[in-house]
């Protein structure tokens, strides 16, 4: 079998063997290959979000410190500054929320392209 059409050699969640080819010089694709992964480990422990666990996700305490902060605000106990400034500081913690459940399902685009990427070469070849 030549290099191009080699399977990469993991197992995927579903327990079948990954359909994707392997990287050039490596035996995995490129969802499975360990040196690219511990990026991806990287990326998810950076948000903290979808996190094994975990009990309350990030997402939820985040909402209730901005109720928090808007009824002392409207209470008088909080300054409107330090009002904005906090909220400020959330508003980016949920943004890197969205960026790390985007980054996540792009992978999982990814994986499930590498997958019907190929069955269809094997539809084709099966064909010729
Ligand atoms: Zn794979």
């Amino acid at each position: 079998m030549s290099e191009a059409a080699r399977k990469c050699e993991r197992v995927t969640r579903a327990g079948r063997p990954c359909q994707a080819k392997a990287l050039p010089g490596s035996g995995f694709c490129r969802n499975h290959c360990p040196s690219m992964g511990e990026q991806r480990r990287l990326d998810a422990q950076a948000g903290g979000y979808l996190r094994k666990g975990r009990k309350t996700p990030e997402v939820v305490k985040v909402r209730k410190r901005l109720w928090k902060i808007a009824d002392a605000v409207l209470s008088g106990e909080l300054h409107r500054d330090h009002a904005i400034a906090a909220t400020q500081a959330l508003n980016a913690i949920l943004r890197s929320l969205t960026v790390e459940r985007d980054l996540q399902i792009s992978e999982e685009m990814f994986e499930e392209i590498d997958r019907l990427e190929a069955q269809l070469e094997q539809v084709e070849r099966a064909r010729w």
